[in-house]
């Protein structure tokens, strides 16, 4: 029997970061869209590491049965998870072992047969991100290029259709709603219609705002509740990347369709290993991967994968604080897992560090301060995540 390992932060923090619970993998970089400012439009990542596929029903046994931690699969990235072909034995099987996917990452929805919207019910997808950028299909269409509005719509009633048949509240149904120019005008029609289809509103503010800029500041700001209404005022008032994206690295590590370990999902250029050949454990364990965490928290100002992503210069003159990064992990666990899933994370650590983390949750409850770093790294995850785990528990 290995012998439990005693409390501190660094064996937390390298415990879930080599034993993760949850993981992101890419089901498909396949995409029938040509979004302007999306990495995969016309197949742009076909020379990265990327490359196009999807991921393999057979892969992702292996990789399951291999890794009982796994609680919880991510499946989007950068393709349209509906185009892999084996997404019905994908759903079915991770039903079997009790592991829960999501589709938070986006799915454009324009392709969904009657077979796969049963299946999605039938086999407990647990929430899924529908990207729909406007409200008719002449405004949606000018940024999902290539996709209709009207075909969306009905695949999300297709889905409707089966959880009422099914009496299941899953899928949780979000419809994110990119702001731009070109759209903001449709944003009241389209909250109206989302709560029509049993849908939350998910506005979210576009990356690179020089690209339709918004227009009516004040209009957008009352209809949508947010202050930092652009990318650049958000990362001005919170001194982070919009899009920070490396705590992912520990706590959902992004695997690509084919196996590769990449740490984070905007990764396009570097894999650690393939953890459909090597094992999880023995990538996440590479010198190369640990080397991207100790830049992340100051240690070195060097490694394979940081130096050309937009976030370098913030992260190499704000290291991330290990504070936050073990506040983050605790939340999420809190967020993503039952009482029982946590009990089984803790149990390889020694009573003492079972107890600190239980005062440590019960004074964030105490306080109301749970999911704080959550809520600021990343609101919208948080109320999913949030919401998901409270209707699990129902
Ligand atoms: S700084 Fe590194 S870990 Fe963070 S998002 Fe960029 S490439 Fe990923």
């Amino acid at each position: 029997m290995k012998a439990k390992k005693k409390f501190n932060y660094k064996n937390l923090i390298d415990y879930v970061g080599t034993h993760p619970y949850k993981v992101s993998m890419d089901a498909s970089t396949f995409c029938q869209l040509n979004c302007p400012l999306c990495p995969n439009g016309k197949y742009r990542l076909k020379d990265t590491v990327i490359g196009r596929g999807y991921l393999k029903f057979e892969n992702f046994k292996k990789f399951l049965d291999q890794n009982p931690n796994i609680r919880i699969i991510e499946l989007a990235n950068y393709g349209e998870v509906f185009l892999n072909p084996d997404l019905r034995k994908i759903l079915e099987y991770s039903n079997k072992k009790d592991v829960r996917l999501t589709i938070f990452g986006g799915a454009n929805l324009n392709e969904l047969d009657e077979k796969t919207a049963e299946a999605i019910i039938k086999y407990k997808l647990r929430g899924l991100s529908v990207s729909i950028d406007g409200a008719t299909n002449k405004t949606y269409k000018i940024y999902r290029k290539g996709g209709n509005f009207n075909r969306v719509i009905k695949n999300i009633k297709l889905i409707n259709k089966y959880k009422k048949i099914y009496h299941s509240e899953f899928p949780l149904l979000f419809w994110q709603f990119v702001i731009m120019g070109h759209n903001e005008h449709e944003i009241p029609l389209a909250k109206k219609m989302a709560h029509k289809l049993n849908m939350t509103f998910s506005p979210k503010l576009n990356w690179d705002s020089s690209f339709s800029p918004i227009k009516n500041l004040d209009f957008v700001k009352k209809q949508v509740g947010i202050e930092n209404i652009s990318a650049e005022d958000f990362e001005k008032e919170n001194k982070l990347p919009y899009l920070l994206t490396c705590f992912q690295v520990w706590e959902s590590p992004q695997i690509n369709w084919n196996g590769e370990l990449l740490g984070c999902c905007v990764n396009l250029k570097k894999n650690f290993g393939n953890v459909f050949e090597e094992g999880l454990e023995k990538c996440l364990n590479k010198e190369e991967y640990k080397k991207v965490k100790d830049f992340l928290l100051g240690k070195t100002n060097m490694n394979v994968l940081c130096s050309t992503c937009s976030a370098y210069k913030t992260i190499l003159e704000n290291p991330l604080k290990k504070r936050d990064l073990v506040q983050y992990i605790i939340n999420a666990m809190k967020t993503n897992l039952s009482n029982s899933e946590i009990k089984k994370i803790l149990d390889n650590f020694s009573f003492a560090f079972y107890q600190n983390i239980r005062i440590r949750i019960d004074t964030q409850k105490i306080l109301g301060k749970i999911g704080i770093v959550v809520k600021r790294i990343s609101p919208r995850l948080y109320f999913k995540l949030k919401k998901i785990k409270e209707q699990t528990e129902k």
